[in-house]
């Protein structure tokens, strides 16, 4: 029939125009991120840390750069926390190593910046307090598994399984020569 393809296309296009929508108007829209989303900026609860240094052993990249002093009541005090960023795989095990929960990655990730030295993160001086925290590390009930909904067809997988001859029964290098 004459112009049935157009058909055809103008149905999908009003099919595809009511439909809910899968995708998101980033930049316009901030992307619905998962909580446990790990993004390339860190937050530091200085009011939490206690200075032992665990996040920066536990670094396999070398990453953070921390200096400690003594205040002038002896206490350990810490002067420099700087996550050098350029380097950081953002696998969060500094997060993890946290026996104080006070470390933690954000969901930012418009991190863009002209100069390199602008990468890495003063953690003493800019905590990025108002940027939402990832969840990573947290202890959260896991999401369902996606149930197929196709069954799986049994005796695909059975066929070769049955193919394969019992332990015992096969023949040794040296029959298969004879063969
Ligand atoms: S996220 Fe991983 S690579 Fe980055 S600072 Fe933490 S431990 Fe190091
Ligand atoms: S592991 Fe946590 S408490 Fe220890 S120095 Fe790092 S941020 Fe502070």
């Amino acid at each position: 029939m004459f112009g049935k393809g157009i058909l055809k296309g103008l149905a999908q296009t009003g099919k595809q125009a009511v439909s809910r929508r899968l995708t998101e108007k980033y930049p316009e829209e901030k992307p619905h991120l998962p909580e446990r989303w790990r993004g390339n900026t860190f937050v530091l609860e200085k009011d939490k840390c206690i200075n032992c240094g665990l996040c920066a052993i536990s670094c396999p990249n070398k990453v953070i750069r921390q200096k400690f002093d003594k205040d002038e009541d002896g206490k350990k005090i810490c002067t420099e926390f700087v996550m050098e960023r350029q380097y950081c795989l953002f696998c969060g095990l500094c997060v993890e190593a946290c026996p104080k929960d006070c470390l933690h990655l954000t969901h930012e990730f418009e991190t863009a910046v002209y100069s390199s030295a602008d990468v890495p993160q003063d953690l003493l001086a800019d905590n990025h307090s108002n940027i939402a925290i990832s969840r990573y590390g947290e202890k959260m009930p896991l999401p369902k598994p996606v149930v197929s909904p196709k069954p799986v067809n049994s005796t695909a997988v059975a066929a070769p399984l049955a193919a394969k001859p019992a332990a015992g029964s096969e023949a040794t290098p040296e029959e298969r020569g004879k063969a």
